[in-house]
């Protein structure tokens, strides 16, 4: 059956309503607004997959104010929703049992004037001050597809709603829109499944590096008074990763009784039964994260990616009819693990560029290219370059990671060597058996049994994330070949899935047609939507797309 499906043309579309696509927005309507009439004021259009503007934003998150302060002066007098600004600061490494306070914090690590935000909070209030401008956000739509024109950017199709699970039509069926812009900027977050496809149809990465990312688990709660002062921010590293891999912990004091607690890992792991969700659970049973939250109240939980492979990793930002920006491009500072002050600095540059193509009516790449010009010649780019090689640098374990930041600092980044080869995260994985003799059984072993008033469950996390879809519809993670997943990784790898997906989406259950065997099982509707699958998968049979509008997490406080 052909599917009609309506086309509605705007001058510019938006994908993804959090720090970067609204910051494009506002900065592209103050531009046209002081050109005097010069540039005349073009039709924008920000769609986000959320139900609302900022139920997908989730970040850990301490927020340089640069950005910010760059792109709003006025931010504060607008009401900038802020929990505290940062107070003590330290950083501790960790054993299993003990820790030891780092004597003076390295400079990098300093907070001193960054805010203790929740980026949910922040994207709503930006989608407020977007929309002041005269700027149309359509929530709970999702960008399914590019479109791909004279091998131009020519917009996205949206999701189809409406479908039943085999991708029949319901009696509610709406077939996605066809949405066609000048330029479409790609500002979707980490790892977008349109990101991704314009990567690969359009060679963004030719001449890069792999991107490679950690993800990040997040708990807010409620403690007993008195545990941590306000603005009081703690990270920690060392255990309970093991040396040869990357990650580490962070508890935020929000202010009053509210506190974030969470834990970021590597997935350039060796293990094939890495968990972050697990690992998370674990630091909050040490000494240090326990004496702050036991008797406390969990109250919201979220995952999300980060991409953390720095600048030599980052795609080209633009093509005919797109740029890229935010996390979507890899804007992030690996080093202090701070992106939203550079999502909102590349949501500026890019808005100078559209602001320059709306001068000369060219939108093609002679025009959008400058935005790697304007970026070259920013302080984002100066802040980036100067930690291109810290993820890398850890590549040989904690201990040359320490070594190679440390060379970092007194060389301008360059470190112990400039531009390493990196490879996928997925290619990291070793098999089971071969990991298990290297390592022992305990560290794949869960040995930590969930009590689900301290420890939590995936499920029980899950539930505190407000994630919600509608059930009745095709499945949002598309398995390539279910034989790979229920034989040869199942073998070779005992499927990783179950163990990196920090909302139990992916299990292995007895195959009633095949007594003795067992088989992959998915429930997508608790997927929190952090791509780690897509990322991790060892056989890549994973893709993640776009579900109906308005489905997965809906944060708040996070
Ligand atoms: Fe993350 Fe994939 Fe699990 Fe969804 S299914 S929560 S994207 S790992």
């Amino acid at each position: 059956m052909e599917i009609q499906r309506e086309t509605l043309e705007v001058d510019i579309l938006v994908v993804g309503a959090g720090p970067a696509g609204l910051s494009f927005g506002y900065h592209l309507v103050n531009l046209i607004n002081q050109s005097g009439g010069k540039v005349s004021m073009p039709e924008i259009m920000i769609i986000d997959k959320g139900s609302y503007a900022g139920a997908h934003a989730l970040s850990g998150a301490v927020m340089n104010p640069k950005g910010i302060k760059e792109l709003m002066p006025d931010f504060l007098d607008k009401g900038f929703p802020y929990e505290k600004e940062v107070g003590p600061d330290s950083l501790y490494y960790l054993t299993e049992k003990s820790s030891i306070k780092f004597p003076f914090l390295p400079k990098p690590f300093h907070n001193t004037g960054n805010y203790i935000i929740s980026l949910n909070k922040v994207a709503g209030w930006m989608a407020e001050q977007v929309e002041a401008v005269g700027i149309n956000i359509f929530p709970s739509t999702g960008g399914f597809e590019l479109l791909i024109e004279d091998g131009a950017v020519a917009g996205v199709r949206t999701v189809d709603l409406g479908l039943d699970k085999e991708g029949h039509p319901k009696s509610n069926f709406e077939p996605g829109s066809y949405l066609k812009a000048k330029v479409t900027v790609l500002a979707e977050g980490v790892h977008g499944s349109l990101t991704k496809e314009a990567i690969e149809k359009l060679n963004l990465r030719d001449g890069k590096l792999p991107q490679n990312y950690l993800t990040g688990v997040k708990e807010v709660w409620e403690i007993p008074e008195g545990r941590l002062r306000d603005g009081e921010v703690i990270h920690t590293f060392g255990w309970p990763q093991p040396g040869e891999e990357y990650g580490g912990g962070f508890i935020y004091g929000m202010g009053g009784k509210m506190a974030a607690v969470g834990y970021a890992v590597g997935l350039s792991s060796p293990n094939p039964a890495n968990d972050p969700h697990y690992k998370f659970q674990l630091f909050k049973m040490h000494p240090l994260v326990r004496r702050i939250f036991e008797g406390g109240t969990m109250l919201h939980y979220g995952a999300k990616t980060i991409p953390e492979g720095g600048y030599y990793a980052m795609p080209r930002l633009y093509h005919d009819g797109m740029l890229i920006i935010g996390d979507a491009a890899g804007f992030l500072d690996s080093q202090r693990l701070k992106g939203i002050h550079l999502a909102i600095k590349s949501g500026m540059l890019a808005a100078e560029t559209v602001f320059e193509a709306l001068g000369k009516n060219d939108f093609s790449a002679k025009t959008l290219r400058n935005m790697e010009d304007r970026f070259e010649n920013s302080w984002a780019k100066e802040e980036l370059f100067a930690v291109r090689n810290f993820h890398a640098g850890f590549d040989d374990g904690l201990f040359m990671g320490l070594v190679n930041s440390g060379v970092q600092m007194i060389t301008g980044g360059r470190g112990l060597f400039d531009r390493a080869v990196t490879h996928p995260d997925y290619m990291h994985i070793m098999p089971l058996k071969e990991y298990i003799a290297r390592k022992g059984e305990d560290d794949v072993r869960k040995a930590l049994k969930f009590d689900n008033k301290y420890t939590f469950d995936k499920l029980t996390d899950v539930y505190h994330s407000g994630t919600k879809h509608e059930e009745e519809q095709p499945s949002h993670l598309v398995i390539s070949d279910y034989d790979i997943c229920n034989t040869k990784c199942a073998e070779t790898f005992g499927n990783p899935c179950q163990h990196f997906c920090p909302a139990q989406v992916y299990e292995m259950v007895d195959d009633p047609d095949n007594p003795g065997k067992r088989k992959l099982q998915l429930t997508p509707s608790n997927c929190v939507h952090c791509k780690t699958c897509d990322i991790a998968d060892p056989y890549q049979v994973i893709k993640w797309v776009t579900p109906e509008g308005g489905g997965g997490p809906n944060y708040t406080n996070m």
